[in-house]
């Protein structure tokens, strides 16, 4: 058997080949690099994709955390609450909108922020909520949207991993006030380098953003405010629209991948699989297991050619870049306990059957060792 990669962006390519290069031949012969009828359109066809009013396109999922606080109004002092576990995009552009970090630990077998555990954290002087809808599994939205709307909170959804993802039938990015895309090449929608997107039903917060995204001003030399430029490029939008109408195809295969991988997984000791909690629908960007031993299983299935990921290796308030809080394992002792058991399988559309079966045999093989020593 040949190497498993983590993903293979290549295959979806070949998959969709024609689409793609006459998609980008065409950007080129109209020269609509920036901006441009293709970027426009993705917009529309995104909004009707996830069922919002508004999409504004930006250049990375980072900038659009960024820009949405922003547009929200985060002030120095401000107080954001964030999951203790994910990318640091969604903390990062706290401090960079100028609020202050607050995190909050993580449900143990979904991975989202334990909504059991923010009122705790809620002061004077806290703004907003970004539940972050982890791996693909949407987070528990009714408890974080009573709770914001108990203390007059703003909610931004962290969509980054979950595209087309529901919660209780309704797709995530439909609860908070505004929900933020990423389009980084290896997400379940991914464009051919960076983009990201933002959608709300608000139109006066879907102009600030799109003022802020463009140097302030809708109109060229029009500036309102001081924003950032953070553009979508014509060829990233094109590529987008070709493969949105197969997002729903790839995610359903998706969904198909992981309960094959927990049928072949299942009952192998010492291995914890995904859990999905009652109402949620996960869309798979990540199929997480656990283990006690993962370093050395992480090694074993690598030696095998099989190619897996710690997402992430260090939950975000024990990283060097927020070592100012000083925070101890004991403050998020589930989003601790995982940083050093999590680790991400081989998942893509296209992974064939006699694939996964190989990542089920070394893992079987290592963990029945383990086991039985
Ligand atoms: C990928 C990701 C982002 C950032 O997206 P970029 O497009 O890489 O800037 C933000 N949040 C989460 C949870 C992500 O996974």
């Amino acid at each position: 058997m040949s190497a498993i990669p983590f993903v293979d962006l290549h295959a979806q390519y070949l998959s969709i080949k024609d689409g793609i290069d006459a998609a980008i031949a065409e950007v080129i012969r109209t020269s609509a690099f920036i901006r441009g009828p293709h970027v426009q359109r993705f917009e529309q066809e995104f909004a009707a994709a996830t069922g919002a009013a508004h999409c504004v396109s930006c250049a990375n999922g980072t900038d659009s955390l960024y820009i949405a606080m922003r547009a929200l109004g985060v002030q120095p002092g401000d107080e954001v609450i964030a999951p203790a576990h994910s990318w640091i995009s969604t903390t990062e552009t706290i401090t960079q909108a100028g609020g202050t970090v607050v995190f909050c630990d993580t449900e143990a077998e979904h991975y989202t922020i334990d909504p059991a555990r923010i009122e705790a954290l809620i002061t004077p002087r806290t703004v907003g909520i970004v539940p972050v809808h982890l791996y693909g599994q949407p987070a528990d939205m009714d408890s974080i949207m009573a709770i914001a709307r108990k203390h007059g909170l703003w909610v931004i959804e962290d969509c980054a991993q979950a595209h087309l993802a529901r919660y209780k039938g309704r797709q995530v990015g439909r609860f908070g006030t505004v929900a933020s895309y990423s389009f980084y090449p290896g997400k379940n929608l991914g464009a051919m380098g960076d983009a990201g997107a933002l959608t709300t039903d608000d139109a006066a917060l879907a102009e600030r953003m799109a003022m802020l995204a463009r140097h302030g001003g809708l109109t060229k030399g029009d500036h309102q405010i001081e924003g950032v430029n953070s553009r979508l490029d014509g060829m990233q939008a094109a590529v987008l629209s070709v493969k949105l109408p197969h997002l729903s195809s790839w995610t359903a295969r998706r969904q198909e991948v992981a309960a094959e991988y927990g049928r072949l997984l299942a009952g192998i000791p010492g291995l914890a699989l995904p859990q999905v909690a009652e109402g949620r629908e996960h869309v798979y960007h990540l199929y997480v297991v656990r283990h006690e031993r993962r370093d050395a299983l992480a090694r074993h299935l690598a030696e095998r050619g099989i190619q897996t990921v710690v997402n992430y290796p260090v939950a975000l308030p024990f990283l060097p870049a927020y070592a100012r809080l000083g925070h101890q394992p004991a403050d998020f002792p589930n989003s601790h306990a995982h940083q050093s058991r999590i680790l991400s399988l081989p998942l893509y559309p296209e992974i064939s059957p006699a694939q996964l079966r190989a990542v089920e045999g070394a893992i079987r093989k290592f963990c029945d060792d383990v086991s039985g020593q």
